[in-house]
C-alpha cells in the first residue's frame, strides 16, 4: 500500500450532510452583509460577482441537501425574525428543491457543490486569516464569514432564483432519490437495481439512481452487505437486496452520526474545521492488503472507472 499520490477523497453524502447541519446551526436567520468572490472561475460553474451581490441583504431561511449538493434558500422579507429550521423528513426530501425553497419564502437559492477538494468554513472575520484558495466569502451579521475554499476548483457555487433551478442547474434536478432521505424501500431498491445489467457499484455510484453515494461509502456498503462490486445489478436475489438496503441505511446513518470520514489527505473538514471520525470504522475502503475483519482473507483492490475499489474476494459474493 501507499501509492505516491492518492486521489483526494471526495465529499459524499455524510460529509455534505454534516456541513448542512453545521450551517443550519449557525447561519439560519443571519443577514448577509457582503459577498466577495476571488474572480477565479470554478472549473464547472462560475459565480459572477454580480450574481453573488444579489445575496446582500438577504437571510438564510433554509439549508437543504440533495445528494452531494447544498441548496440554501435566501429570503429578503425583513419581517423574518429568526431561523425557521426545516424539519428533515422523507417527504420533504422527495419534493422538488424549488418547491421546498418556495415553502420557506426564498427568492434566491445559493447552490454549492464541494467538488473534489472544496471546503466550507465558518469563521470569525476578524480573528482568522482567510486561507489560500478562498474563492467566495459571504459575510454575515455579527462578523462571521462563510468561506468557500477550493484549491482544485472543481466545486461550484451558484446563485439562481428557485424557479430557475431546473434550467440552470440541471445536475440537481437529475438526481435520483437521496440515499438518506429518499424514502427508499427494499422494493424500490430492488426495482432500481433490476433495471440495469451494469456492475452493481456503477449503479450505486450513479447519482441519477441514488443520490449521495461515492467511492468510500459504496465500498463500505458492499462490504457489509457481503456482495461483490462487479455483480450485474439485476442479478441480486431478494435476500441480497435486503442486505444491501440494510447496509446502506446502517452505513449512512452511522457515518452521518460520526460527522463523515476524514482520511489521511485531511481534505474533508466540517464547517468548523473539525475532522469526521467514521474513517475509524471503515471496514473496506483504504484497507487493500489488510486482513478482512470478517474472514481474515487479504482485501483486494481493483481499478475501475478511475477509482480504486476495495473488497474481500472471499466473503463478498
Ligand atoms: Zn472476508
Amino acid at each position: 500500500m501507499g501509492p505516491a499520490r492518492r486521489k483526494p477523497s471526495l465529499p459524499e453524502l455524510p460529509e455534505v450532510e454534516t456541513v448542512a447541519r453545521g450551517l443550519r446551526s449557525v447561519a439560519l436567520g443571519k443577514e448577509i452583509e457582503a459577498v466577495e468572490t476571488s474572480g477565479v472561475p470554478s472549473n464547472r460553474l462560475p459565480l459572477t460577482s454580480a450574481d453573488a451581490a444579489m445575496l446582500v441583504g438577504g437571510r438564510l431561511a433554509a439549508v437543504l441537501r440533495r445528494g452531494k449538493y447544498l441548496v440554501a434558500g435566501v429570503v429578503f422579507d425583513q419581517t423574518v425574525a429568526g431561523p425557521e429550521p426545516l424539519a428533515p423528513s422523507a417527504d420533504a426530501a422527495l419534493l422538488d428543491p424549488a418547491a421546498d425553497l418556495a415553502r420557506h419564502g426564498a427568492s434566491l437559492a445559493l447552490v454549492i457543490h464541494l467538488g473534489m477538494s472544496g471546503q466550507l468554513r465558518w469563521a470569525d472575520a476578524t480573528g482568522e486569516p482567510r486561507p489560500p484558495h478562498t474563492h467566495l466569502v459571504i459575510t454575515f451579521s455579527a462578523g462571521y464569514e462563510l468561506r468557500f475554499v477550493d484549491p482544485r476548483r472543481f466545486g461550484f457555487a451558484s446563485v439562481v432564483p428557485p424557479s430557475s433551478l431546473a434550467s440552470r442547474i440541471t445536475a440537481l434536478v437529475g438526481l435520483g432519490p437521496d440515499a438518506m432521505q429518499g424514502g427508499w424501500t427494499i422494493e424500490s431498491l430492488a426495482a432500481a437495481l433490476h433495471r440495469s445489467r451494469a456492475r452493481l457499484k456503477t449503479v450505486l455510484l450513479d447519482q441519477s439512481v441514488i443520490a449521495g453515494l461515492g467511492n468510500i461509502y459504496t465500498d463500505e456498503i458492499l462490504f457489509r452487505a457481503r456482495i461483490r462490486w462487479d455483480r450485474p445489478a439485476n442479478s441480486l436475489s431478494l435476500d441480497e437486496v435486503m442486505r444491501l438496503f440494510s447496509a446502506m441505511q446502517e452505513v449512512i446513518a452511522k457515518a452521518v452520526d460520526l460527522r463523515g470520514s476524514t482520511l489521511a489527505d485531511a481534505q474533508y473538514r466540517d464547517l468548523f474545521g473539525s475532522p469526521g471520525s467514521f474513517q475509524n470504522h471503515h471496514l473496506a475502503y483504504g484497507r487493500a492488503g489488510l486482513g478482512c475483519h470478517r474472514c481474515g482473507e487479504i482485501l483486494q483492490a481493483e481499478r475501475f472507472g478511475g477509482r480504486t475499489t476495495t473488497f474481500c474476494p472471499t466473503c463478498q459474493l
